[in-house]
C-alpha cells in the first residue's frame, strides 16, 4: 500500500519533470530553428544587396533610377530601415530622402566600418549599440564593399532595424509563444518582439546570432508557465483512477471489516445458541411444511433415545410414536397441517429407546420466517414423567396420610370418649356405690330416709348416665365432622350450668368463681353441648392451675364480650391466675396427650380446639398480666349468624 501510494505521488511529478524536459528542449529546438531562419533572411537579404551592388558596379546603376531600386528593395524588406549608396569618389545615394547622402554625414564608427570593409573588401555587419529611448531603436548596418575590375567602387551600407529583423522574420506562431530579444554581450537589449506577453522566465535559452563582426545573441523566453502536476491528462486520469482505486480499496476493507464484525458476532451467537440448546432439558423439534423433521435438539434426542441424524428428516408415523396412541398422533398430525394447533399444551405419550413409554407435555406453534411466511411448526417437549412419579407419590402419599389421619381420628375419637366419660361415669361409680353400700348395710334399715339418700344417688347416677349419653353422642356427630348442630344458645344459662358442675370442685379448694357476660353477648349459635364441653374443660384446667397457688389468688372468671375486630362474633375467655404455661409446655399445648399432670390425658384441650374450629373460631392463650393464663376462644353472635343466614 505504501509502495502504491509512494507511486502516485512520484508519478505525477515525474510526468511534470517529463514534460517540463520535453518543453525545454523544444525551447531550445525552436530557438535554433529562429536563429537558423533570422541567418538564413539575412543571407537572402545579403544576396538582394549583392545584386544591387553588380547592378551599380556592372551597369553604372546611379541617381533616381538606383534610388528606385534601393526604395523597392527596402519595400520587399520592411526589416530595413534604409538603404545607402556612397561611391568612391565621396557620392553618395540614399533610399530615405530626395538628395544625396555625404559620407560626412555617417557616424563615425560607421565609416570606419565602412573604410575597413573597403580595404578587406570583405562584406561587414556592425555592432548595433543599445538604444537610447522608445525613439531611437536599436540598428545595426550591413556594408557591402563593391568592386570593378578589382577597383574600389563605393559601398552599400544597408541599415536594419533590430526590432524590424525580430518582426519581419521570426514566424508569428514563434512570436506568440514566446518574448524574443536580441541583445549584446552585457545583456543590454538591442531589439525586443513579446506579440504573446512577456517571458515567464521557465523556458528560456539564448544563442549567438553568429554575424560577422557582431557580438549579438538571439535569446527567447516562453510564455508557457511550469506544467501544472496535475495538468496532464495521463497524470489527471491516474489520479483519479488512483483515488477510485483508493477509494475502492477502503470500501473493500470497510466491508471486509463489518463482514468480519457480524461473522464474529454470528460465530458468538450460534455459540451461544448451541450452549443454550445444548444445556436445555426441553425438547425441541420442527416440522416443516410437509410434515419431516427438519431440526431436532440434544435434549429430543436423550428423550426419545434417537440420534438427530436418524431423526432428522422423518415423516409420520416417527419412531418414538406408541402404537397404541397412534390414532391419536394422526389426528393431532392432521389438526397440525390443517394449520389448527391449540397453544395449550397438550399431554401424550412417547417412546423413548422405541421401546419405554413416557409421557410428554407438548406445546406447539407457527414457525415463520423473517418475511412472515410460516415455513412449519416448532414444538417443546417436557418430559413429564417425574412430575407425574411426584403425582403419583403424592397421592400414595395423601393416602397414607388420610389413613393415618383416620386413625389418628380413630385414637382422637377413642380418647375424647375416655376422657370425656372419665367424669360421669366416676361420678356414677361413687353415686351407685353409695346406693349399694346404703342396701348392703345389714344394719341400715332402709327407711324412709334411707330410700330417700338411695333415690337421690340414682337420681344423680341417672343424670350422669344421660351426660355420658350426650358425649358419645356430640362425639359421634364431631368424628362424623358433619356440620354441627347449633342452636341459640343462652350463654349465660350456659355459662351458669357450667359454673354448677365447676364449683362441686372449685370449693373444696377455696376458689370463687365469677362471670361477666356482656349484655349483647347473652346469646351465640352453637351447638351447647360442645360449647358446654370445652367451658368445662377450660374451667377444669384453670382449676388446676390454680391448685398450687396461694388461696387469696384462686380467682377464676368467665367472661364474655362482642369481638372489636369481628363485629357479629363473641370472644369468651377463662382467666385465671394459676401457675401460667411454661415455655417447654407451650410448644406442644394443643398436641394430642400433652399434659403435665400425673393423671392427665392431654387431650382436653386438643378436643377444645377442634370444637371451637368447628364452630368458624379459633382458640387462643396468652400470660395473664396478674398471674395465669388467659384463654380466648370466638363463637357467632346468634344475631350475626341469623343475618349471615338471610
Ligand atoms: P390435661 O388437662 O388432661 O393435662 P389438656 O389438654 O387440657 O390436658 O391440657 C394440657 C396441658 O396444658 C395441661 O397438662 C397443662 O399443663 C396445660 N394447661 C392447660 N390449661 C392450663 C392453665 N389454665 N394453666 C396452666 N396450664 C394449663
Amino acid at each position: 500500500m505504501f509502495l502504491f501510494v509512494a507511486t502516485v505521488i512520484w508519478l505525477p511529478r515525474q510526468a511534470q519533470q517529463l514534460e517540463s524536459a520535453e518543453r525545454q528542449e523544444q525551447q531550445i529546438a525552436d530557438t535554433l530553428w529562429v536563429e537558423q531562419t533570422i541567418r538564413f533572411q539575412l543571407g537572402r537579404n545579403e544576396d538582394d544587396i549583392r545584386s544591387l551592388a553588380n547592378a551599380i558596379a556592372a551597369n553604372g546603376l546611379a541617381g533616381e533610377k538606383l534610388q528606385d531600386r534601393m526604395r523597392f528593395l527596402q519595400r520587399t524588406h520592411p526589416e530595413i530601415r534604409r538603404i545607402a549608396w556612397i561611391a568612391a569618389d565621396g557620392r553618395g545615394t540614399a533610399s530615405d530622402r530626395k538628395g544625396t547622402l555625404s559620407p560626412a554625414e555617417l557616424p563615425e564608427p560607421l565609416r570606419a566600418t565602412l573604410d575597413r570593409a573597403r580595404s578587406t573588401s570583405t562584406p561587414e555587419y556592425t555592432q548595433p549599440s543599445p538604444p537610447e529611448d522608445a525613439s531611437h531603436p536599436g540598428v545595426m548596418d550591413y556594408i557591402l564593399p563593391v568592386h570593378q575590375g578589382g577597383h574600389y567602387v563605393g559601398g552599400i551600407i544597408t541599415t536594419y532595424s533590430l526590432n524590424g529583423i525580430l518582426e519581419q522574420m521570426v514566424p508569428w506562431w514563434f512570436a506568440q509563444k514566446n518574448e524574443i530579444r536580441l541583445t549584446d554581450r552585457h545583456e543590454n537589449t538591442l531589439g525586443q518582439r513579446a506579440a504573446g506577453g512577456a517571458g515567464r522566465g521557465v523556458y528560456t535559452y539564448a544563442h549567438d546570432l553568429n554575424l560577422p563582426y557582431t557580438d549579438i545573441t538571439l535569446r527567447t523566453d516562453s510564455v508557457r508557465s511550469a506544467p501544472n502536476l496535475l495538468s496532464n491528462r495521463l497524470v489527471t486520469i491516474i489520479v483519479a483512477l488512483t483515488l477510485g482505486l483508493s477509494w475502492s480499496l477502503a470500501a473493500l476493507w470497510r466491508d471486509i471489516n463489518r463482514r468480519t464484525a457480524v461473522e464474529k458476532a454470528l460465530r458468538e451467537q450460534i455459540a451461544f445458541r448451541t450452549a443454550m440448546e445444548d444445556s436445555l432439558v426441553t425438547g425441541l423439534r420442527v416440522y416443516d411444511l410437509n410434515g419431516r423433521i427438519t431440526y431436532v435438539n440434544p435434549a429430543f434426542c436423550r428423550m426419545v433415545g434417537m440420534r438427530a441424524e436418524d431423526l432428522i428428516g422423518c415423516s409420520p408415523p416417527m419412531p418414538y410414536w406408541a402404537p397404541e396412541v397412534m390414532a391419536e398422533y394422526q389426528e393431532r398430525f392432521a389438526q397440525r397441517m390443517a394449520g389448527t394447533i391449540s397453544p395449550q399444551g397438550f399431554e401424550t405419550m412417547f417412546l423413548r429407546n422405541r421401546s419405554e413409554r413416557f409421557p410428554v407435555l407438548v406445546y406447539e406453534s407457527a414457525l415463520v420466517d423473517e418475511s412472515g411466511r410460516q415455513t412449519g411448526w416448532m414444538s417443546s417437549i417436557l418430559d413429564i414423567s417425574d412430575q407425574k412419579r411426584f403425582e403419583e407419590l403424592n397421592r400414595r402419599q395423601q393416602e397414607k396420610l388420610q389413613a393415618g389421619a383416620r386413625t389418628v381420628a380413630m385414637g382422637e375419637i377413642a380418647s375424647t370418649l375416655a376422657h370425656e366419660l372419665n367424669q360421669p361415669l366416676a361420678a356414677i361409680t361413687s353415686y351407685t356405690t353409695g346406693a349399694l353400700n346404703l342396701l348392703n348395710d345389714p344394719a341400715a334399715r332402709p327407711d324412709d330416709a334411707g330410700l330417700d339418700r338411695i333415690r337421690g344417688a340414682l337420681e344423680k347416677a341417672n343424670a350422669q348416665a344421660q351426660r355420658a349419653g350426650h358425649v358419645i353422642r356430640s362425639v359421634h356427630s364431631l368424628a362424623k365432622r358433619r356440620e354441627p348442630h347449633r342452636e341459640t344458645v343462652d350463654l349465660s344459662a350456659l355459662v351458669a350450668n357450667v359454673v354448677q358442675v365447676a364449683e362441686l370442685r372449685a370449693s373444696q379448694h377455696f376458689m370463687t368463681i365469677k362471670t361477666d357476660i356482656g349484655p349483647d353477648t347473652r346469646t351465640v349459635l352453637a351447638d351447647p353441648m360442645m360449647l358446654e364441653q370445652v367451658l368445662l374443660n377450660l374451667t377444669r384446667n384453670a382449676i388446676e392451675a390454680m391448685l398450687s397457688v396461694e388461696p387469696e389468688r384462686r380467682v377464676l372468671r368467665i367472661g364474655a364480650s362482642a369481638d372489636p375486630l369481628a363485629p357479629g362474633s363473641v370472644i369468651i375467655s377463662v382467666v385465671d391466675q394459676g401457675c401460667g404455661i411454661s415455655q417447654q409446655a407451650r410448644k406442644h399445648l394443643f398436641s394430642p396427650f400433652f399434659s403435665t399432670k400425673s393423671d392427665g390425658m392431654g387431650m382436653g384441650l386438643k378436643i377444645c380446639r377442634t370444637v371451637v374450629e368447628f364452630h368458624g373460631g379459633t382458640l387462643t392463650y396468652e400470660d395473664n398480666p396478674g398471674g395465669g393464663t388467659i384463654f380466648r376462644f370466638s363463637m357467632p353472635a346468634s344475631a350475626a349468624a341469623e343475618n349471615m343466614k338471610k
